[in-house]
């Protein structure tokens, strides 16, 4: 689960870490009036689920409230397209107005779970901003990793260490090390996956602030924070994984043309790698899991069939602990109902495969069975070629 930039300065400043005087505005005259509360020279900041906004153009300096009106207006029509948010981008429903701070130095800081070592992992570097993609790509010799061992917790001899790293020295140094013990204590007691600041600065009067901030939590400890699921701003997910997240179905939207249904992450992962193998793009990734009712296959199915990129369904389940004719039922339910004419193949295994089977040959829609992974995948490639036909 992701939040704003704002949201995650308040909770960093909740531990004590140091932020930027700002305020959050909904309408451009509400921008402009938080300008003039800064004395007009301020940053107007876009807020979206996404970071590369600074070369993007959502991350402009203002120095009077009307040039912010202006800028605000423009922000707040557009849909904001970064290196991070893909081709479509995302809708500006809000955004930060805070001081202009005089910035000396610019570091890179995160703590992120590293999934090799199960382990938190805290990344820094001498080099942050708005470059640090590439100062990890070119001189990765640049960006400093601690794992942090679980049961010692994040020493401050160590975190001592990253800042002398960082090449600081005397008091911002000492900051920087309390700093950095605040960042663990808040990615331990609010369940976060990640905890970036880029840039951590040291203004020219010689003080530490997070003049960004990025944060999203574990999606499997949300029930331990009641407030989390009121932090979510709907207007950045896409329409379709808000319902698929009622039904409680894993759904990815990709860019290709053939909608997928899958039971089980690792076999979503197969079929997609089958499918690019014979040629094909998947348009998603849907994961209904394992025990699902004929009534969640039938809505996995109908928001496959929502999204227009979808010209072809492939159906890939394994019917152990589903029934293959109920699956088959569910397909029929949802596509019937919503006069599907896409071209279906549908591979299952299992439980009562005779039985699914033959409902769907049965059914009347344009549904072919694959016999096994590649057949299906190979089939619906060639249907989708040859038009749906
Ligand atoms: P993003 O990472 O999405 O590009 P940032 O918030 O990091 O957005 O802003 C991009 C750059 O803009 C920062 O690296 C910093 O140099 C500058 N910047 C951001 N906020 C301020 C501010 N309040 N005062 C001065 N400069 C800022
Ligand atoms: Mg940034």
């Amino acid at each position: 689960m992701n939040i704003h930039e704002y949201q995650a300065k308040e909770i960093l400043n909740g531990f004590g870490i140091p932020i930027p005087r700002s305020r959050v505005a909904l309408t451009a005259d509400q921008v402009e009036r938080a300008a003039k509360e800064m004395g007009g020279h301020c940053v107007i900041k876009a807020q979206i689920y996404a970071g590369g906004r600074g070369k993007a153009g959502g991350v402009k300096v203002v120095h009077h409230p009307e040039q912010a009106n202006d800028v605000a207006k423009e922000l707040f029509g557009k849909k904001l397209v970064t290196i991070q948010t893909g081709p479509e981008g995302l809708k500006v429903r809000r955004i930060l107005i805070e001081e202009a701070v005089e910035i000396a130095r610019e570091f890179y800081v995160s703590i992120t779970l590293d999934r090799e070592s199960s382990r938190y992992c805290l990344i820094a570097s001498a080099e942050g901003g708005v470059e640090i993609e590439e100062v990890a790509r070119k001189s990765p010799e640049k960006i400093h990793m601690l794992t942090i061992d679980p049961f010692t917790g994040l020493r401050p001899y160590q975190a001592r260490k990253i800042a002398l790293a960082l090449g600081l020295t005397g008091v911002v140094c000492e900051d920087c090390v309390e700093l950095l013990l605040n960042l663990y204590k808040c990615c331990l007691e609010r369940d976060c996956f990640l905890v970036e600041i880029n840039p951590l600065v040291v203004t020219k009067a010689g003080w530490l602030l997070a003049m960004d901030a990025k944060m999203s939590f574990d999606d499997n400890a949300v029930y331990r924070h009641r407030e989390y699921p009121d932090m979510v701003d709907y207007s950045q997910l896409d329409p379709l994984e808000i319902t698929a997240g009622k039904y409680d179905l894993a759904y990815i939207k990709l860019s290709g043309s053939i909608g997928c249904m899958v039971n089980g992450a690792g076999l979503a992962m197969a079929t997609l790698d089958v499918l690019k193998e014979f040629g094909g793009e998947p348009a998603n990734f849907l994961d209904v899991g394992g025990g699902a009712t004929r009534e969640k296959v039938a809505e996995a199915f109908k928001i496959i069939l929502e999204d227009s990129d979808v010209k072809a369904v492939f159906v890939n389940i394994f019917g152990g602990i589903m029934r293959c004719d109920v699956i088959a039922q569910g397909i029929i339910e949802a596509a019937s109902e919503v006069k599907c004419i896409l071209p279906i193949v549908v591979r299952m295994d299992g439980s009562h495969v005779e039985e699914g089977k033959k409902l769907l040959q049965e059914s009347g829609l344009n549904v072919q069975i694959g016999e096994t992974l590649g057949d299906g995948a190979g089939k619906i490639v060639k249907m989708l070629g040859q038009g749906g036909n």
